[in-house]
């Protein structure tokens, strides 16, 4: 299996990356920002409690994340692997993540993290705003806040993967193929 974390900051290119991964490598894509949204649209009692912490930029408790994605492993186990978006965002998501994986023998292959600068972020979240309907990319303000979360709570894991042997650091801007190429090198080194 191929199971791969993609790591980076709200508007590093996560979203594109993981569908040209997907395409190239057959992944089943887990998203937890998506599989949130979803619960919202659906108005469950979980989306609506994630919404109030998703308006203010902040995290959503670490259980609901991981029981989400708990069952999602449950769901697709014939899936020839998976690549983990958005997930995990704390060294405790990043332990439980772990811990799943070994019920079925598996284990992250790679974290690949995309790299890129603050003025660059707010300048795509606020673009991307202008056309996937998000509240959260149209408020700079708000922006800011999920950086600063991110910087805060999710740049440990990129440590916790880093002490694994398996983060590798890629430069997110530039051109799309280019990035798609060099992650995929960084993938066939050590997946055959
Ligand atoms: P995203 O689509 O990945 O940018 O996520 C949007 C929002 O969903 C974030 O700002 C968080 O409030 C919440 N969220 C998504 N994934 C996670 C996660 N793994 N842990 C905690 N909160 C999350």
């Amino acid at each position: 299996m191929l199971n791969l974390v993609l790591f980076g900051p709200p508007g590093a290119g996560k979203g594109t990356q993981s569908e040209k991964l997907i395409d190239k490598y057959q992944l089943v894509h887990l998203s937890t920002g998506d599989l949130l949204r979803s619960q919202i649209a659906a108005q469950t009692e979980l989306g609506l409690r994630a919404k109030a912490l998703m308006d203010q930029g902040v995290l959503v408790p670490d259980e609901v994340v991981i029981g989400m994605i708990d069952s999602k492993l449950r769901e697709n186990q014939a899936a020839a692997g998976f690549i983990f978006d958005g997930f995990p965002r704390t060294v405790r998501q990043a332990e439980a993540l772990d811990d799943l994986l070994s019920q079925y023998n598996e284990q992250i292959t790679v974290m690949v993290a995309l790299e890129v600068d603050q003025e660059e972020l707010t300048k795509r979240l606020l673009l991307r705003g202008q056309s996937s309907g998000r509240p959260d990319d149209q408020n700079e303000e708000l922006i800011r806040r999920r950086v600063s979360e991110y910087n805060e709570k999710t740049t440990p894991v990129a440590g916790y993967y880093q002490q694994q042997g398996k983060y590798v650091g890629i430069n997110g801007i530039g051109d799309i193929e280019d990035i798609f190429q060099t992650i995929s090198n960084e993938i066939e080194k050590r997946h055959s």
